[in-house]
């Protein structure tokens, strides 16, 4: 965990406590413990080194992204995946080897296939047969492509972050015909270059088993027809822990089971054993970060619920809203028994908008007291919006008991400086 209490009952993050941060810099705050990022980083490589096959670590920007997260994945050799001109400018800006950056997306749009195309992206990811005419035309010397496999094979996560079923916006049909297709009109190309293939089975898996069995179906599908690749991306998903109940994918023991499961399986199919690719978002940064928040209205509905109103809400936290997801929320400023539960809730004009449907805190909690919420390192402040014209909060990494500011508070001039007058 992130986050730990100190022996005066302050919550603290890499040495520092949390209440200190928020009467420094103000709430909401996102706030990251950068050795548990560089750590995660760390886990899949050690763990892929011991398989002894050939891989690539790309992170998922769309989890987290800005300079100074870009940096820490250069510093610690991950590659980049992008999914817009938007994460692409962000990762050049950082001074990333674009060789070493993946262009993905299920509808990119010219502009941004000639911007993947300029700048010599490392691989383009084929999302949809269009793509492969548009991207010959525009190319001006030979590209490394992949072809995402939709291998209509669910996880068993939420419904709504499914994205490997059948019916998909994502992904060429195995079933179809559409992959084979996708792949006889590349090798007809004479710009592009085969690299591999590529599926991305849904989020938040917690084993190995659903990797390893849509793994299998694809080799046995190359070798079937015949298609030799290099390389075999296996995608992200690889699950945190949100809530007391969840389980973090095992990185070191999932990682061998499924690199060695390749590996026998391409070795009894008498096929070359390929170069694994992994895209972890969430287990990078999901667990490392935590939101700030001060409290503000309590209202109690008698022998109904008691909703404790905090500073931020679904302009900055919309996991809950959207997938009913679960969090944990722990009193910064006083270690006291959680005896209560109640419903954390934004300030944002909606009644959806909420935090935390069933925390756990204490009956304590008054106004000015601080809230932290537990693994929103992922998919929160990339999901963040201007809704009710709420201020995009700061992001701080924290490391050696010191605060870095990696982005500042979005300012209100900030937020009508594309206004016109
Ligand atoms: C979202 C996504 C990822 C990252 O998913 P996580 O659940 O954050 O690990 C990786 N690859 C692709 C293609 C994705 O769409």
């Amino acid at each position: 965990m992130a986050v730990k209490y100190n022996e005066y009952g302050e919550l603290t993050m890499g040495g520092t406590s949390l209440k200190t941060l928020a009467q420094s810099f103000g709430t909401p705050a996102f706030v990251y413990d950068e050795d548990e990022i560089r750590n995660q980083m760390r886990r899949y490589h050690e763990a892929f080194r011991k398989s002894g096959l050939k891989y690539n670590i790309s992170y998922a920007s769309k989890a987290f992204t800005c300079l100074q997260m870009v940096k820490l994945v250069d510093e610690e050799d991950l590659q980049l995946d992008v999914v817009s001109e938007g994460e692409l400018y962000t990762a050049l800006a950082a001074g990333f080897d674009p060789s070493r950056i993946h262009f993905h997306g299920n509808n990119k749009t010219k502009r941004e296939i000639q911007y993947a195309l300029e700048n010599h992206v490392g691989y383009i990811v084929i999302d949809a047969l269009e793509e492969i005419d548009l991207i010959n035309k525009y190319a001006s010397e030979p590209v490394d492509v992949v072809v995402r496999l939709n291998p209509g094979v669910e996880a068993h996560t939420h419904e709504f972050i499914q994205t490997g079923q059948e019916d998909s916006k994502f992904g060429l049909s195995i079933k179809h015909g559409l992959a084979k297709e996708a792949i006889e009109a590349i090798n007809d190309k004479e710009k592009l270059n085969l690299k591999g293939v590529h599926f991305h089975i849904g989020s938040q898996i917690e084993g190995t088993e659903a990797m390893i069995e849509t793994a299998k179906l694809v080799l046995q599908w190359l070798k079937d027809n015949n298609i030799e690749v290099e390389l075999l991306n296996l995608g992200g998903g690889f699950g945190i822990k949100y809530v007391d109940g969840d389980t973090s994918f095992p990185i070191e023991e999932g990682i061998a089971e499924i690199t060695s499961a390749i590996k026998e399986t391409a070795e009894s199919l008498d096929y070359p054993v390929p170069e694994i690719g992994v895209e972890p978002g969430r287990s990078i940064v999901g667990e490392a970060g935590v939101t700030l928040y001060e409290v503000g209205t309590i209202k109690e509905i008698p022998g109904v619920n008691k909703y404790v109103s905090v500073d931020g809400g679904m302009s900055d936290h919309i996991r809950t809203a959207l997938y009913d997801a679960d969090y944990e929320a722990l009193l910064v400023n006083r270690e006291e028994e959680a005896d209560e539960t109640v419903t954390v809730a934004g300030k944002l004009c909606e009644s959806g908008d909420i935090i935390v449907r069933e925390a756990k805190l204490p009956s304590s909690v008054q106004r000015g007291d601080y809230l932290a919420i537990l693994s929103t390192g992922a998919y929160h402040y990339s999901m963040a919006s201007n809704y009710n014209q709420m201020q995009k909060p700061p992001v701080f990494f924290m490391k050696d008991g010191k605060a870095r500011e990696v982005i500042k508070r979005q300012s209100l001039r900030q937020l009508i400086i594309n206004d016109t007058k």
